[in-house]
């Protein structure tokens, strides 16, 4: 039980609803938790401090980065810490732009998937702005890349390729290894928005053959404010640095790197590693559990993007005949989950995801994205799946469309 009551006006004194949204952020390890409180407390320190505590603290912070290297396949050289994803998809494209373009080199044309997360699609708006020519990569009607369009597509003039490794919305993984032979082929740089997919699957990025990743503590039971760019050591280019000032991090991301932050990542990272087929077994036996929970409530519901290769415990659902939007407000104070819309401007704009997949309008505005993690619990889908038949009931019987 939580007390008080917050600044907007939530009930604080209520139980914690039952948490499934795990594409937007996942619960803190313990472990993550342990690992970082000291080291906020009696072991604060700048990792860059020149007396003990420092040295103790950079040394914590290179153990983290090995942990980090270590989920990733990639040498812990090769880690460079970072705010989040956010930040690391922004060096990847905008550094690798300033690179190339500081080397002299012509290629103006950067491609990526259209189901990219907003970090990547609006770096890409700016590259636009700044005279480079994006292209997207059209997904079919599971959200996976056009591989037959991707080869058209990636042209010899093709600076750098962006495609997530599994969307944020839909949990589809995308065939990365296929789409960076693709790139090699004609000398493109090749970059992957990691940040749902690390922790989650295995990742190799060498098997992988990327340049560059990125990837985001708070969505693989890590704190938030922290992340990762993996630059290989033998890509092509290097990104060049964004922001400026005491040059941590390989002069790539200056700041004061948070050493609490990062060990709680790394601590994060190692539990992923050690846990994986462990976590993705149980993620999805819980959402299988949920989906016949809803099915023998016999609530009529479409499972998107089902028949290929997704993220384990991830649902795209489509509750037919309710507005998402309504369920997920109706739910909010008992079962978190939410829908890739996104509110900018008090407007809600209809995802774009589901749009490139060709699901129509009304369809849209039904569906919602559900993850089940780690930390939920079998008895937790038990009473998500009365408390969502409940709410779909309630939601349908004024104006409830017939169920096709
Ligand atoms: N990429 C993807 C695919 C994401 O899901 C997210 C988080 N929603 C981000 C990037 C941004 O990550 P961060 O919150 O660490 O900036």
């Amino acid at each position: 039980m939580r007390v008080g009551r917050s600044r907007d006006g939530a009930d604080m004194t209520a139980p914690d609803p039952i948490y499934l949204d795990g594409h937007a952020t996942t619960p803190l390890a313990p472990e993550a938790e342990a690992a970082m409180a000291p080291l906020w407390r009696s072991q604060a320190a700048n990792p860059s401090s020149p007396h003990a505590m420092g040295m103790r603290m950079a040394a914590a912070v290179e153990s983290a980065r090995r942990q980090v290297a270590a989920l990733l396949g990639a040498d812990a050289q090769e880690i460079v810490f970072t705010s989040g994803a956010t930040e690391a998809n922004n060096i990847a494209l905008l550094g690798i732009a300033a690179a190339a373009a500081a080397q002299g080199i012509e290629r103006r044309r950067v491609l990526m998937s259209a189901v990219e997360h907003k970090s990547v699609l609006a770096t890409a708006a700016e590259l636009s702005r700044r005279g480079y020519e994006v292209a997207y990569l059209p997904v079919d009607q599971y959200g996976v890349v056009d591989l037959e369009r991707a080869r058209v597509l990636i042209t010899t003039d093709t600076l750098l390729v962006s495609v997530m490794t599994a969307n944020n919305e839909v949990g589809v993984v995308q065939p990365i290894k296929e789409i960076a032979r693709i790139a090699r082929s004609v000398g493109a740089v090749v970059h992957t928005d990691a940040a749902q997919a690390a922790g989650k699957i295995p990742l190799d990025v060498f098997d992988l053959d990327v340049d560059l990743a990125s990837i985001s503590s708070h969505k693989m039971y890590g704190p938030g404010g922290v992340g990762a760019l993996f630059v290989s050591a033998t890509s092509p280019l290097r990104p060049l640095p964004l922001v400026f000032g005491g040059d941590q991090e390989g002069g790539l991301r200056s700041g004061t790197v948070p050493g609490s932050l990062v060990v709680g990542f790394g601590t994060a990272a190692r539990l992923c590693s050690g846990q994986l087929a462990a976590d993705a077994a149980h993620a999805k036996k819980l959402s299988d559990m949920l989906l016949e929970e809803l099915r023998q409530r016999q609530v009529p519901v479409t499972i998107h993007a089902q028949a290929t290769n997704r993220l384990p415990g991830s649902l795209c659902v489509q509750f037919n005949g309710v507005d998402a939007e309504q369920l997920i407000a109706t739910l909010s104070d008992r079962v978190c989950i939410s829908s890739g819309s996104a509110c900018s401007s008090g407007q809600l704009e209809t995802s774009h995801v589901l749009k490139e997949m060709g699901i129509n309008p009304i369809e849209r505005d039904e569906i919602v994205r559900i993850y089940c993690g780690r930390y939920n619990t079998e008895a937790e889908m038990t009473s998500a799946g009365a408390l969502i038949a409940e709410a779909v009931r309630a939601a349908r019987a004024p104006t409830g469309r017939p169920v096709q």
